[in-house]
C-alpha cells in the first residue's frame, strides 16, 4: 500500500491550500482526505464570497498579518487562474453617533494593518458610494471584493492533482493511529498511511484533534449564518457591499448587504447557535452534538456572559420582521417583501474552556501532526498565506525533500 509523506484532513479552503503549496515548494507525495463528495462542502462553500480587506483585526495577529498579504496573494491567483473576481469596495456604515468611536478605531486598526485608500465618507457624501444607504458616518474601503471560494479551492485541487497530489473525495478520516514512525489513518474509503498528518478539519478540527492523541484545550461551537437574498426588482439598492459597524465584542461582523460576484444580492449572516456541526437548517439537531456542547464546562460561561447577544440573534433567526429591522437601520427602504431566505452557513467557532471565543487563528503543532483549530472568517480571503505558513511549519518539522 502507497505511503503518502503528508495527509491533509479537510478538503476545505484551508487544506486545500495547505496542499497547493506543499505540492509546490517540496517533493513530497500529498494526499487530501475529504468527508464529503466534493471539496468545498461546508464553510468555504458557504460563506459571503468577501475577499476581506484586513480592517478588522488587531495589529500584529495572525489574522491582520495572513488577511493582508492572503487578500493581494487572492486577487493574483484569481487574475492568474481566470477565476471572476471584482476589487469593488466596501463601505463600513455608523448609523449612529454612539457607534462613531468603534468607526475611529476600525479605521486606525485599518492604518496600522497597511491598508491603501482608506477614506472617511461623511453623512451627505455616503450617497455618492452607496445611494440609498443611512447613517452618519462611514469608511470606504476600497481593497475588499468579492470571489466564489468554491471556485478558488476547486482551482487549488486541479493544482494539487496537476502536481501528483491526491484529492479523495468520500473518504472521511474515522480512526487515527500514530507510530514512532508515521500515521495510520481509518477512512470510509480505506486504510491511508503517512509519515504526518495536518488536520485542516473546520467544524470537526477539535474532534480530529483528540482522534490523533492531542488534547485541543478548546471546543468548536457552531454558529449558524442565515442569510436572504434581495429579490431583483430591488438590487439596485446595493452598489456593492454595506456593512455595519461591528460590535467589538464578538468576532461577527453583524448583518451586511454582499453583492454576489456570481449576481444577486445577499443580506445576512446572523449569527445563531447551532445544535448541530453541520446543521443548515433553523431545525437541524444532532443529539451528539448538542450534548458535547451542554458538558462542555466553557459553553455555560459563554452562555452566562452573552446570553442577551444570544437570545437576540435566536430572534432574528425566527423572526423575518427583525432581521429586516437589523437591516433597515442600513438601509430604510428594504421592505419584507424584499427579501427571500437563502442558503445558510456554519461557522467553526472555537471556545476554550473558559468561556472566551477564540479571537484568532490558532495553528498548534503536535507530534508529527499540525492541527488548524481556529480558521473562522477571515481565513478564506488568507488561506494562501495561511496554506504557506503551515507549510514552513510542515518543511520545518516532517523533513520534507525540496522540490
Ligand atoms: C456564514 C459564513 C460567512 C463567511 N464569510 C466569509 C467571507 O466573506 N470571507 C472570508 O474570508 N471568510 C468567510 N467565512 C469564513 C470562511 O468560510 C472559513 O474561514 C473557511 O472556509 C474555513 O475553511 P476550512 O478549510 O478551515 O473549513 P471547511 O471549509 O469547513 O473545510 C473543512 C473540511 O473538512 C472536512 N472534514 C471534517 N471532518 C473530516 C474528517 N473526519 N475526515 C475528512 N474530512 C473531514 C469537511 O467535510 C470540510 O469539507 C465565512 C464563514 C461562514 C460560515
Amino acid at each position: 500500500m502507497r505511503r503518502f509523506d503528508v495527509a491533509i484532513i479537510g478538503g476545505g479552503i484551508v487544506g486545500l491550500a495547505t496542499a497547493t503549496e506543499l505540492t509546490r515548494t517540496t517533493g513530497a507525495t500529498v494526499v487530501v482526505l475529504e468527508s464529503e463528495g466534493r471539496v468545498a462542502a461546508h464553510q468555504t462553500g458557504h460563506n459571503s464570497g468577501v475577499i476581506h480587506s484586513g480592517l478588522y483585526y488587531k495589529p500584529g495577529s495572525l489574522k491582520a498579518r495572513n488577511c493582508t498579504a492572503g487578500r493581494d496573494a487572492m486577487y493574483r491567483f484569481c487574475e492568474a487562474h481566470d477565476i471572476p473576481h471584482e476589487r469593488c469596495g466596501k463601505l463600513v456604515v455608523a448609523t449612529s453617533e454612539e457607534e462613531i468611536p468603534a468607526l475611529d478605531e476600525l479605521e486606525r486598526r485599518g492604518v496600522a494593518n497597511g491598508l491603501e485608500g482608506l477614506k472617511r465618507v461623511a453623512g451627505e457624501e455616503l450617497g455618492e458610494y452607496e445611494p440609498h444607504v443611512a447613517g452618519v458616518d462611514g469608511l470606504w474601503v476600497p481593497s475588499t471584493g468579492i470571489v466564489s471560494y468554491t471556485a478558488v479551492t476547486e482551482a487549488y485541487a486541479r493544482l494539487v492533482q496537476e502536481r501528483g497530489g491526491e484529492v479523495r473525495t468520500r473518504s472521511r478520516v474515522l480512526a487515527i493511529s500514530q507510530f514512532s514512525d508515521g500515521v495510520t489513518l481509518e477512512t470510509a474509503s480505506g486504510t491511508v498511511h503517512a509519515k504526518a498528518l495536518i488536520n485542516c478539519a473546520g467544524l470537526q478540527s477539535d474532534r480530529v484533534a483528540r482522534m490523533a492523541g492531542m488534547d485541543p484545550g478548546l471546543q468548536i461551537i457552531p454558529f449558524r449564518g442565515e442569510y436572504y437574498e434581495l429579490v431583483p426588482a430591488k438590487h439596485h439598492l446595493v452598489k456593492n457591499l454595506i456593512y455595519p459597524v461591528p460590535d467589538p465584542r464578538f468576532p461577527f461582523l453583524g448583518v451586511h448587504f454582499t453583492r454576489m460576484v456570481g449576481g444577486g444580492v445577499e443580506a445576512g449572516p446572523n449569527a445563531v447557535l447551532a445544535l448541530r456541526r453541520e446543521g443548515y437548517e433553523r431545525t437541524s439537531f444532532d443529539p451528539g452534538d448538542a450534548l458535547e456542547m451542554v458538558t462542555f464546562p466553557g459553553f455555560w460561561k459563554l452562555a452566562a456572559k452573552h446570553w442577551r447577544m444570544g437570545a437576540g440573534e435566536f430572534h432574528r433567526s425566527f423572526s423575518k420582521v427583525a432581521f429586516v429591522h437589523a437591516l433597515q437601520r442600513l438601509l430604510p427602504e428594504i421592505e419584507e417583501e424584499d427579501l427571500v431566505p437563502a442558503e445558510a452557513g456554519v461557522r467553526a467557532q472555537a471556545v476554550e474552556a473558559s468561556g472566551a471565543l477564540v479571537d484568532d487563528f490558532r495553528i498548534v503543532e503536535g507530534t508529527g501532526s499540525i492541527h488548524v483549530l481556529n480558521a473562522p472568517s477571515p481565513a478564506a480571503t488568507a488561506s494562501i498565506s495561511i496554506g504557506q505558513h503551515i507549510a514552513r511549519l510542515a518543511r520545518a518539522r516532517f523533513e520534507l525533500s525540496p522540490a
